[in-house]
């Protein structure tokens, strides 16, 4: 569904990506673990349109999108959730859901629909549709921006450290919430510090450093190699 090769991206004289190659099957959660630095959202920014690559190619479901906007990375229907979760604050609930869809082409009948879909997988989103965005809790927000990503109906979602400044019980209710995503049959690119419990949902696994990957493989065969065990999981 997603295939990445060669990509390098810089900021100026610092090169943040190098030469990486790596792919998101059809249905698949893919994990991308590494250390502080090693690259991961610069990974996904430039796969999402936010950064603009130095080399390499970018395809969506067969589709050079290299160093397309992310605005029209959503029409091509790749989801992203971006660290730090930028709902809009003074919005509500349902505004930052609707905010680029109502009177862009897509019908008000079809945005309910799509709503509704984010609200079943969130009903607490559904309680507090009416609030102010800003003043949910922190799993709130991260369960907004996952939603708003939900509404262009990805074929392919790009989350961003989806645990970053949550309490455990609340980590725990955003990634039931991941795994239901994926079990519904959507390609998933989950970049996370939590190593463990991004390999625990993964399919398969890329371990960057110093913005290469430096080890991949399926979860349960990387996770006991020596250089992962120590620096992620021991
Ligand atoms: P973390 O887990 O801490 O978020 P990461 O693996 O996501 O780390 P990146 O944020 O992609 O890593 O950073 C990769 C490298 O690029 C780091 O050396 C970082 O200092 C640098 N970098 C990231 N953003 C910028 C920026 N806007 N300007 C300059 N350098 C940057």
């Amino acid at each position: 569904m997603l295939t990445v090769r060669n990509l390098s991206a810089s900021y100026g004289a610092i090169q943040a990506v190098r030469d990486l190659d790596l792919e998101v099957p059809d249905g698949q959660l893919v994990a991308l673990i590494g250390s502080n630095g090693a690259g991961k959202s610069t990974t996904l920014k430039t796969i999402a349109g936010l950064h603009r690559p130095s080399g390499g190619r970018v395809e969506l479901a067969g589709r050079d999108v290299t160093g397309v906007p992310t605005h029209r990375l959503v029409r091509w229907r790749l989801g992203y959730v971006p660290e730090g979760r930028m709902v809009v604050a003074p919005l509500t609930v349902q505004e930052n859901l609707d905010l680029s869809w109502v009177g862009r082409g897509v019908g008000e009948a079809e945005v309910r629909r799509r709503e509704e879909r984010v609200f079943e997988l969130f009903p607490r989103l559904h309680e507090r549709r009416s609030q102010i965005a800003g003043s949910l809790s922190g799993g709130e927000q991260q369960m907004l921006a996952i939603g708003r990503a939900l509404m262009c109906e990805p074929v392919c979602l790009l989350l961003d450290e989806p645990s970053m400044g949550l309490a455990p019980s609340v980590v725990d209710l955003v990634f039931d919430a991941i795994r239901e995503i994926h079990r519904s049959g959507l390609s998933i690119l989950l970049v996370e510090q939590n190593a463990a419990l991004a390999l625990d949902l993964a399919d398969h696994a890329y371990v960057l450093e110093r913005g290469r990957v430096a080890v991949s493989g399926r979860p349960a065969d990387i996770a006991g190699t020596p250089e992962v065990h120590e620096a992620y999981l021991g």
